[in-house]
């Protein structure tokens, strides 16, 4: 049976977290079920931009430095890495901004940014039949996804899987979201990541997460815990639901269930430490559901709406002039490029735009919003 840890953790109060990281450890049984001495261990973090911590968009430094102070105490050699989708000029930004390099060199860890392709036969999927993933990430003896707890206004929700998007190096990551732009593909996609890279282990930040329009435009709200599993489909099923989503309302878990790469039924899963009636918290702001019910409806339905009579459910990005500092980072972005700079701000060509709603991930001025008609919200829930 799947076994997934539950500790309560209310701050990142550095001894705090430590213990919380520890006794999730111990709870599914030990890190050395996981880490033998002298292996090279991968922490995956997730560093989506150069946001300071208390914005809740990356993966805390506290919890990195638990995590590394861990794996050294089984004799383990620790790398952390990560390929975020901004520029390669901003990346040594975001490594700074966030903490996380100054935590990983402080405890001893090597910080690297993924750069060596490896290409991955995919062909039992039409739409992305080879993968571009990261070497370092396949050529290390034990893979960790150290993920935030957030909402995401594509997949719904991100977490110990969606946190492998950045295994994939460099600009690929916007190609994928122009080939494959349904949320219910792109899970498939995520999918195929996940199963070459099978990960070992995923501890979650879920201290302090984002809520509404994540993963990166939502306000911070506490959640108040670490998670632990070397099930990452029942990790990040617990961790939606107590958020308030059902488990198979997010795509990516639905579809690693259904293809037996772990479990995502609650009600099979074994639940360590806190009980999930005490973890979960109400009234959690979730992102949109609009792309839910993109994906039940029909391609050619979706395409009449899109095209004939696009007024009838209209999502789309909006770009406040006033916040915009016109650094063309979200044209930089956009995979489709149905962005280009008007006198003020960028200009959306919404007839070219999938509503993938990379601009808003990138924009660090959170002058990106979405705009919704009356129909779309109705469908909001
Ligand atoms: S919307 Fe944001 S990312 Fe785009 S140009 Fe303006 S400030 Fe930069
Ligand atoms: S305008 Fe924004 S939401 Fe639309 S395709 Fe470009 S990045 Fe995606």
């Amino acid at each position: 049976m799947s076994v997934v840890s539950i500790v309560k953790c209310g701050d990142y109060e550095q001894k705090r977290i430590d213990r919380a990281v520890k006794e999730s450890l111990s709870l599914i049984g030990g890190l050395d079920r996981v880490v033998k001495a002298g292996q090279k261990v991968l922490l995956k973090v997730n560093m989506l931009n150069a946001d300071p911590p208390e914005k809740a968009v990356t993966t805390h430094p506290a919890l990195l430095r638990s995590v590394i102070r861990a794996v050294k105490e089984v004799k383990g050699e620790v790398i952390v890495g990560e390929a975020p989708g901004i520029a390669y000029k901003d990346i040594e930004k975001a490594w700074h901004v966030t903490g996380l390099k100054k935590a990983a060199k402080e405890e001893g860890a090597k910080v690297i940014n993924f750069h060596k392709v490896e290409r991955i036969d995919n062909s039992q999927n039409k739409q992305v039949p080879v993968l571009h993933l990261a070497g370092e990430v396949l050529g290390s003896d034990v893979v960790i996804s150290l993920p935030k707890l957030k909402t995401h206004n594509f997949t719904l929700f991100t977490g110990a899987i969606k946190n492998l998007y950045g295994c994939i190096p460099g600009f690929h990551k916007k190609e994928l979201h122009r080939l494959v732009p349904r949320p219910e593909d792109f899970a498939r996609l995520m999918i195929d990541i996940f199963a070459v890279i099978k990960p070992d282990l995923a501890i979650m930040d879920g201290v302090v997460g984002m809520e509404g329009d994540g993963p990166a435009a939502g306000p911070p709200r506490k959640i108040g815990v670490v998670l632990a599993s070397q099930d990452l489909v029942a990790l990040d099923a617990v961790a939606s639901h107590i958020i308030g989503y059902a488990p198979f309302d997010i795509d990516i878990t639905r579809v690693a269930a259904e293809r037996g790469l772990g479990e995502g039924k609650l009600e099979k899963i074994e639940i360590k430490g806190a009980p999930l009636s005490e973890a979960k918290i109400e009234g959690y702001q979730l992102a949109s559901s609009i792309n839910t019910l993109l994906n039940k409806v029909p391609g050619f339905v979706l395409f009449a709406f899109r095209h004939l009579a696009p007024w009838v459910l209209k999502i789309k990005p909006v770009i406040d002039k006033d916040r915009c500092t016109k650094c063309e980072e979200c044209i930089g972005h956009c995979p489709t490029e149905a962005m280009k700079m008007g006198k003020d701000c960028p200009i959306i060509d919404n007839k070219r735009c999938i509503k993938c709603f990379c601009c808003q991930e990138f924009c660090l001025e959170r002058a990106v919003g979405i705009k919704y008609n009356w129909l779309a919200k109705r469908f909001q829930i």
